[in-house]
């Protein structure tokens, strides 16, 4: 195989479909920004956005604003914004809360649709998905159980396991592995388990299909590759075939049929709204609708393909280099991020530190991993292959020993 070279990086970038939104970003002059699988780039869009929501909506419309500004649907309507980019209708998908409280939500919503004694996530998850498994498995008195959702034995586990629901994460926060989500649902089915997909690596990544996969429930965040900002709100999706008995346990005002005939008893809303709680928070939503104003208009296939590129060009010159990947290799298994094996802890984040001397951001996970998220919508071939020949050269050289170790970068 020819070696990637710096011109055929920049050949790529020349021919690039999506270089065009790379203008619509705020990135720092000389920096190389990786890690946008943790926290999106800020759209350039986004703080006229929410300045015209303090000013306008709120400082001049006051209380007008929730119907003039649309302020009292708007986890609908984000929703229903969000909902090609995860193959779901307008009506399956909510903006609300955080992906761990959705996550409790649609947890206990799957057990009251499908009372059985198992609940099933998996052994690497995400930590909030495995603490709120084993809290929604005490409160509802059944048995939590981790398996290897990447292992031949699914299947056996499955069977083994009499689960109502199985909770996996689409694209694993570590190795960037990418799971079957329409095989995996299928078998979850045939073993009359319900799935619950974590999209929070997936979404903005690459396209999701899930009503053609016949999911049953999702979660994810909006504040990785699709840029809405820190602590934005999540989404939930539930399928439709699931709205008339889905009953989720955080029941209030915002989720019920008739919300200002502030009716003594709870009637859930039609459609993903009656997995709404409480007040939500608008001006961070203003953040959502500036970054979905730019989602309108990409090709999910085109940005899955210059995903595969970019994490393709830097896998292949970190490999010649001698390093290792946990990422796989195979295309159709992995997602948008790539993770570097380092030799011992204790160089992760001396190295994260080399690279950022260097102007290039990327994120350490113990205990070994190095990560470096590849948001195709405003990065270049060009800095996969900067990124990669500076990776390999710092650890040749063993320049990051000149770097202190004492900190760590938060966030997931
Ligand atoms: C980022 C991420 C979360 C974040 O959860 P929040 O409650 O929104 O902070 C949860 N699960 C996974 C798999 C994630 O990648």
């Amino acid at each position: 195989m020819q070696p990637t070279t710096r011109d055929h990086c920049q050949t790529l970038d020349t021919h690039d479909p999506l270089a065009a939104f790379r203008e619509e970003f705020h990135l720092p002059p000389e920096v190389i920004y990786l890690n946008g699988n943790s926290l999106g780039a800020l759209p350039r869009a986004t703080p006229h956005r929410v300045a015209d929501l303090i000013e306008r909506e709120w400082g001049q419309g006051l209380a007008h604003s929730w119907t003039a500004a649309g302020w009292w649907d708007k986890p609908r309507t984000l929703g229903a914004r969000l909902a090609p980019l995860i193959g779901a209708e307008d009506t399956e998908v909510v903006v609300t809360d955080n992906v761990t409280t959705n996550l409790f939500k649609t947890l206990i919503a799957a057990l009251r649709c499908n009372p059985r004694p198992t609940i099933l996530t998996e052994q690497g998850n995400f930590s909030t998905d495995l603490y709120i498994t084993s809290g929604a498995a005490e409160i509802a008195g059944v048995h939590e159980q981790r398996i290897d959702v990447d292992s031949p034995h699914l299947p056996t586990a499955l069977a083994h396991a009499d689960a109502s629901v199985l909770l996996l994460s689409h694209v694993d926060y570590r190795t960037a592995t990418l799971r079957d989500l329409p095989a995996i649902t299928r078998l979850a089915h045939e073993h009359n388990t319900l799935v619950i997909w974590d999209l929070s690596h997936s979404v903005g990544a690459l396209p999701i299909h899930l009503n053609a996969a016949s999911a049953d429930f999702a979660v994810g965040c909006t504040y990785k590759y699709l840029n809405a900002g820190p602590g934005t709100c999540a989404f939930t999706y539930v399928a439709r075939r699931h709205h008339i008995h889905a009953a989720q346990p955080i029941q209030g005002w915002h989720g019920h049929a008739d919300p200002f005939s502030f009716d003594a008893d709870y009637t859930p809303a039609p459609g993903a709204s009656r997995f709404l709680s409480g007040s939500h928070p608008l001006i961070a939503d203003a953040a959502l609708e500036a970054s979905l104003d730019l989602w309108d208009h990409v090709d999910l296939t085109l940005l899955r393909a210059k995903s595969l590129t970019l994490t393709g060009i830097f896998l292949d010159i970190i490999t010649a280099g001698g390093l290792t990947s946990a990422t796989p290799h195979a295309p159709e298994h992995r997602g948008s991020h790539v993770a570097v094996q380092v030799p011992d802890t204790a160089s992760g984040p001396a190295i994260i530190d080399a690279l950022a001397a260097r102007g290039i951001h990327a994120g350490f996970r113990a205990p070994n991993l190095l990560r470096f998220g590849f948001a195709p919508l405003y990065l270049r071939h060009t800095d996969a292959y900067d990124a990669a020949t500076t990776l390999v050269d710092i650890i040749a050289t063993e320049t990051w020993r000149h770097h202190a170790t004492t900190h760590n970068a938060p966030m997931s």
